[in-house]
């Protein structure tokens, strides 16, 4: 019976109900049953107490039989919000038990599922790198992030050299072995708090907080140098990139500035021999970063 009574919400309803509403009655009863002579006024005020102790009574077990279903509104309002899971087992074995279990392992489907759509949505599949998308919805908040706390921010365009003649010789599944290999030269030079991602077919950008110009030139001359040690490529064709690096001159540069200033960059990168990197402030970055020869192709 009392296995049955902890299962069952309508059970524990109705035991609190009754319990309290005949309060009163038991009270009088009791009170029957060892006064001979009654009272009036005695009975009276005995019997507004027990109703005012069974009212309080139902209340109180009504509002905690019913504190899971509140608590249950407060954690669905917080997942639409945060979409993050919600541990919040019960070990209640009623039907508010049940629910709010049920509702706890939904949650972290849903937020496990969510996570590997946002990841979907903003992952590219043949390089390993962020999408444009996720630069975009991301960029802003770094600017703001480095303006704030002055630190500068610096951003590098990257586009493979001759990459549409890498497809037509060696086919479009060697040029994406090219592209996966660049994502990988990309993820392993940038820091954990840059912004990577591939922009376009074979183009991409990296945001780095706390660069400046010539700093984040160094880094991408050592992405270029390193492709240019890569031999992924048949017959030792080297595989190389050029570099547009540029700045953030002012507060109200955004991502699109940004990317136009480096883009100017880039363009005089590849009009320059490609497999180099240029940058405003020493424009075609010479000694280290100047690049070794365009190779013959
Ligand atoms: P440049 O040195 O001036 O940058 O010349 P390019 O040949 O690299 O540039 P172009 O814009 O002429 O060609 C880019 C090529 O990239 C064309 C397109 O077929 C190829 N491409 C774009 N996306 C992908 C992709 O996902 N996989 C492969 N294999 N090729 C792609
Ligand atoms: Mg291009
Ligand atoms: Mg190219």
């Amino acid at each position: 019976m009392l296995a049955k009574i902890r299962s069952s919400l309508t059970l524990k309803l109705f035991f609190a109900s009754f319990v309290s509403t005949h309060l009163p009655l038991a009270v009088a009863l009791i009170y029957f049953a060892y006064n001979q002579h009654l009272e009036p006024t005695t009975t009276i005020v005995l019997l507004l107490v027990a109703t005012v102790a069974g009212t309080a009574l139902c209340l109180g077990s009504l509002w905690s039989l019913l504190h899971p279903l509140r608590q249950l509104r407060v954690a669905i309002l917080r997942f639409r919000k945060s979409k993050v899971a919600c541990d919040m087992r019960s070990e209640r074995r009623d039907e508010i038990g049940l629910v709010t279990n049920a509702f706890s392992s939904l949650t972290s489907d849903l937020s496990r599922t969510i996570e590997k759509l946002e990841r979907q949505a903003t992952f590219d599949v043949v390089t390993g790198l962020r999408n444009r998308r996720w630069l975009v919805d991301n960029a802003a908040a770094a600017l703001a992030r480095a303006r704030r706390e002055g630190t500068g921010i610096a951003a590098i365009v990257m586009d493979i050299d001759h990459f549409k003649s890498i497809n037509d010789r060696f086919g479009h599944d060697m040029g994406d072995k090219a592209l996966s290999a660049v994502g990988a030269v990309v993820l392993s030079s940038v820091r954990p708090y840059d912004l990577a991602a591939r922009i376009g077919g074979e183009e991409f950008a990296i945001l780095l907080p706390g660069c400046d110009e010539v700093s984040a030139a160094e880094i991408a001359n050592r992405m270029r140098a390193q492709l240019t040690r890569l031999s992924v490529l048949p017959n030792g064709v080297p595989l190389t990139a050029s570099f547009g690096v540029c700045e953030a001159a002012s507060d109200a540069d955004d991502l699109a500035t940004m990317l136009k200033h480096a883009d100017k960059n880039l363009y005089l990168a590849k009009s320059g021999g490609r497999n180099r990197v240029v940058c405003s402030a020493k424009n075609e970055l010479e000694g280290s970063f100047s690049a070794s020869r365009e190779p013959a192709r």
